[in-house]
């Protein structure tokens, strides 16, 4: 006797092949068997006729890490249908802990909006944390990865300095004792400091303990507008000299000096491969993109973390440097009108500010849009959220159109909430992909289900999900293919998907006709070594 039984779906595997008609069992975490008309009982029969069965969805590049502690089923991310999620990427992670600078680490996280656990952040290091996420009610899977801000804040601080050799060694220890612990590679964030003021030499040797373990390195690259070229080719050539498999997070053409050049991205990373270079990419399917208003601040103005910002935002002498830098930056990614504020805290600003364009609230404030950024982030102390329209719609349907982008929402997951605005992404992404950009015809579904699968898996090397087979692990997604649709857009992006059917995690069934079962199955997957 099976434990579950569904009959007669499309099954699209998760290799990019066409889909079959086929029946799926399960028997407990595992799936038992793909076949035609099965025919022995089971306790639980779904009937899938007109529907599609995939592998659950994998999102391979999340920050489900900041939202986990208040929000463990991950409600937006399971009811798209995804049941594992990549954490710490970026290079913003929650481990490893040095007690010297576990301040900092703080400061830096909670800049990245993330909320911890009541008793604080005990752990020091993997293990310690993923003992402390196991210890949730988990609706995914999560897969850590070492991010690298973390790991140079726990050994070199969170300035600018340049790690000494003891230090780059330090690190790498450090790096490779995650990677016995489990981690399946490590993130790093090129515009987040202090990810930042890493150099390419200091990348290159972490990414050879990556190469060592086998694992996956995700570079948020140091620039995705002007220096976007060069950029990509840092992250080629860490890819070329440490032989380690490298994942450009988020492949975007950022303002409009860039608009057009998705495809020239997609060729470059193509010749790279052929070369015989480890490289890929992720993407979310939004022309915009969300992040910290710091964003738009010089990164010479971050050294030292958000108090010194602060400081130099007071400072005379600096702050006219400042103004002018954050109007360029403005204007390149395509101007005060295109950027609108999405979190902030205090009631007043929220009032004034909150879901407005940069345009907007300065010429309420009677400010240039440049001044608006600076007294915004001194009020509410740097913790701003704002979303930018800097991408050209073509660049981002070409990029969704290769066959080695996976998808990756770069979101993470929440409960729809009133009042709290958003990125569109947390609660969109695959239902979006698989259907909206489907029936516009951008991709097939067959490749579409593959990129957020099948490829996210081999990417990780992560041998035991991402395929329907027998024997592996029974994550599952049953959708309607003609009706499934993301619902969250930009004026209100706390809205769940249509069409998701039934999403089963660890052969629990975790969604039952669009809502949650209250079946908490996910668990932390931890990478053998
Ligand atoms: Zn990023």
């Amino acid at each position: 006797m099976y434990t579950v039984l569904i009959k007669g779906g499309e099954v699209f595997d998760g290799s990019g092949r066409e889909a079959f008609r086929a029946d799926i069992a399960l028997q407990g975490d595992k799936i038992a068997a793909i076949g035609e008309q099965l025919k022995e009982p089971a306790e639980l029969v779904v009937d899938a006729d007109g529907l599609a069965v995939a592998p659950g969805f994998i999102d391979i590049h999340t920050h489900t890490d900041a939202t986990i502690f208040s929000c463990p089923m991950s409600t937006s991310k399971l009811l798209q249908g995804v049941t594992s999620e990549v954490i710490g990427s970026c290079g913003v992670g929650a481990f490893p802990v040095h007690p010297s600078y576990r301040g900092e680490l703080l400061e830096y996280l909670k800049i990245h909006g993330f909320s911890f656990p009541a008793q604080g952040v005990t752990w020091e290091d993997l293990t310690g944390y993923a003992a402390e996420l196991g210890k949730l009610k988990l609706g995914t899977n999560l897969l850590p990865q070492v991010a690298h801000g973390a790991l140079r804040g726990a050994v070199v601080g969170f300035g600018a300095q340049k790690p000494t050799a003891a230090m780059q060694a330090q690190m790498e220890q450090l790096l490779a004792l995650a990677m016995e612990q489990g981690a399946w590679g490590m993130s790093a964030g090129l515009i987040y400091p202090p990810g930042s003021f890493a150099d390419t030499e200091e990348l290159i040797g972490l990414a050879r303990v990556i190469k060592d373990y086998d694992g996956l390195f995700s570079i948020h690259i140091r620039g995705e507008s002007q220096t976007l070229r060069q950029s990509l080719d840092e992250a080629i050539g860490i890819a070329r000299e440490s032989g380690a498999r490298v994942q450009i997070s988020h492949l975007k053409a950022m303002g409009r000096t860039q608009w057009g050049m998705g495809r020239e991205c997609l060729e470059l990373l193509q010749r790279s491969r052929e070369a015989g270079v480890d490289i890929a990419a992720d993407q979310y399917p939004y022309e915009a993109s969300s992040t910290s208003l710091t964003a738009l601040v010089p990164q010479w103005a971050h050294s030292g973390g958000v108090a010194r910002l602060l400081e130099r935002l007071d400072d005379p002498d600096l702050v006219a440097n400042i103004k002018e830098e954050i109007g360029r930056e403005i204007n390149m990614r395509g101007g005060a009108e295109r950027i609108r504020i999405t979190a902030l805290a205090s009631p007043k600003n929220r009032e004034a500010a909150l879901g407005k364009s940069l345009a907007q609230i300065a010429a309420a404030w009677n400010l240039s849009p440049e001044e608006t950024v600076v007294r915004l982030l001194k009020e509410e102390k740097g913790v701003v959220n704002a979303v930018y329209f800097s991408m050209d719609p073509e660049d981002v349907k070409t990029i969704l159109s290769d066959e080695n982008v996976g998808v990756g929402s770069d979101g993470s997951g929440m409960a729809r909430e009133k009042g709290k605005t958003t990125h569109p992404r947390s609660f969109g992404t695959f239902a979006r992909v698989i259907g909206p950009c489907v029936r516009e015809g951008i991709l097939p579904l067959e490749l579409a289900i593959y990129k957020m699968t099948g490829l996210n898996a081999r990417r990780l090397g992560l041998t035991d999900r991402g395929l329907l087979r027998p024997g592996l692990a029974a994550d599952l997604t049953v959708f309607d293919p003609a009706a499934v649709c993301d619902r969250a857009d930009f004026l209100d992006p706390q809205q769940y998907p249509v069409g998701i059917e039934y999403v089963f995690v660890n052969g629990e069934l975790a969604v039952r006709r669009g809502a949650l079962t209250g079946a908490a199955a996910g668990r932390v997957l931890l990478k053998k070594p």
